[in-house]
């Protein structure tokens, strides 16, 4: 048994050896973005430009949409969803207290307010009785995140958004390709969101978003709010007639161009990833003190990011040493090479900007009001970004190796999760918070 890396030994990922490279290049993908940048036409304006409504139409198939629309990023595709779907200034949107930040900002963008509501434990996603028990008279609309790429319980808040007259919208950022009983998401609820930043799994060069769905008032109004509420596309002048409020929200051609052409390995990379994945997981499957993702049977899993949840009772430790537990964990597995990371410090109510004028004139945060988010950001760590190459799979064999050393180094990882300083990563946050903007 070696010395863990933390404690003087040596590391298993070595220095100098790099996470395979996301996104890969090909060399199709240059080739589409020089033959653009040499065509141009760099915006839908540009006469001849098919690259934008090239990769709509190649998007729309894939998800299995009647309609999809292309637009600057996967927050501004939120926000167009959520102002198609009709929310405005007092309504009230249900979204999750454990997702990325742009879930729950884009209601506020529209003077809607976000209600959040707890995720269940095991999947992460949002609780479908936690969204039920959070409509009120004004809810207008039900925010779905599919976190990390599990898809969420989708028949259960239809049902929940069916009796209450309100509108699904599916932010499916982290799980491009993934599937819900047949269907793959972004096709379920009226309306569904995707982000083509360069760290998701269908990424472009930079920043991009889509937008899917079947209802064809809601594709005519995102297409409209994404360029200034005006209509364009029949083929005649310009008009200049602004109908609905718009924003400027368009994406450029050379982006639409790199997302298009890696569309085309877009399945083959799922399928090998989702066999690196299992691959790994399997194997640390054989360590009893964590747990890792999983897709139940009726839904497929795009395993953008890893969640492995800590268990301090193999350490010989209780229920109060869940927290340092896993922090002794994340700290040796960094100390081996294998970067081990946070997804979120805080059920998103807590972060400060939803605490502070000019968004609330109180403070009514409580911690403690969101048990299980709290549970999942004490008693987990992630991998992010690492395992999305299709070449990813010996650096996931040594990340397996360092979990395994760590297994065998149980005693000094019982004895530093004993003995440390802990404070929870709300609590840190609370404090980089404070040293970055004091009160
Ligand atoms: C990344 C992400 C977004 C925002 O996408 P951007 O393209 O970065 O604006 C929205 N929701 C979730 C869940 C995300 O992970």
């Amino acid at each position: 048994m070696s010395e863990l890396a933390m404690l003087g030994g040596p590391r298993i990922v070595p220095r100098n050896r790099r996470i395979p490279r996301w996104p890969d290049l090909a060399p199709e993908d240059e080739e589409a973005v020089r033959r653009v940048v040499a065509s141009g036409r760099y915006t839908a304006a540009a006469a001849g430009e098919k690259e934008i409504a090239g990769l709509e139409r190649d998007w729309a198939e894939e998800v299995g949409t009647r309609h999809c629309v292309a637009v600057s990023n996967g927050t501004t595709a939120l926000s167009l969803a959520l102002a198609a779907a009709g929310v405005g200034p007092g309504d009230e949107v249900i979204v999750p207290a454990l997702s990325f930040i742009a879930t729950a900002i884009t209601p506020l963008h529209l003077s809607a307010v976000p209600v959040f509501a707890d995720v269940d434990p095991v999947t992460f996603n949002v609780a479908p009785k936690a969204v039920e028990a959070a409509v009120t008279p004004r809810t207008r609309a039900i925010v779905v995140v599919h976190l990390h790429g599990l898809p969420a319980d989708l028949d259960e808040l239809a049902a929940t958004a069916g009796r209450h007259g309100l509108a699904l919208v599916e932010d499916a950022a982290q799980a491009h390709g993934a599937r819900y009983r047949g269907r793959a998401v972004g096709s379920y609820g009226d309306i569904g969101t995707f982000s083509l930043n360069v760290s998701k799994n269908l990424p472009t060069c930079g920043e991009g978003g889509l937008v899917t769905t079947d209802d064809d008032d809601l594709h005519r109004r995102v297409g409209m709010m994404r360029q200034f509420g005006e209509m364009l596309g029949g083929g005649g002048p310009r008009s200049y007639v602004s109908h609905v409020l718009g924003w400027n929200d368009k994406p450029n051609a050379v982006q639409c161009a790199f997302t298009r052409s890696r569309l085309g390995r877009f399945r083959e990379e799922n399928r090998i990833r989702d066999e690196n994945v299992r691959h790994f997981l399997g194997r640390l499957g054989e360590l009893p003190w964590l747990r890792g993702p999983e897709a139940p049977d009726d839904r497929t899993h795009a395993w953008h990011i890893l969640r492995f949840m800590t268990d301090p009772e193999p350490f010989g430790l209780g229920p109060a040493h869940t927290g340092p537990v896993r922090a002794a964990v994340m700290k040796a597995l960094r100390a081996e090479g294998v970067p081990a990371t946070h997804y979120q410090l805080m059920p998103l109510p807590g972060q400060r900007v939803f605490r502070r004028p000019p968004i609330a004139t109180e403070d009514h945060y409580r911690a403690s009001d969101w048990p299980n988010t709290l549970e999942v950001i004490d008693g987990s760590f992630t991998i992010q970004k690492a395992h999305l190459s299709p070449k990813a799979r010996p650096m996931l064999d040594l990340y397996a190796d360092a979990a395994t050393k760590v297994w065998e180094n149980r005693d000094a990882i019982a004895r530093e999760a004993r003995e440390m300083d802990y404070r929870p990563p709300w609590q840190e946050a609370e404090e980089i918070a404070e040293q970055e903007l004091p009160t």
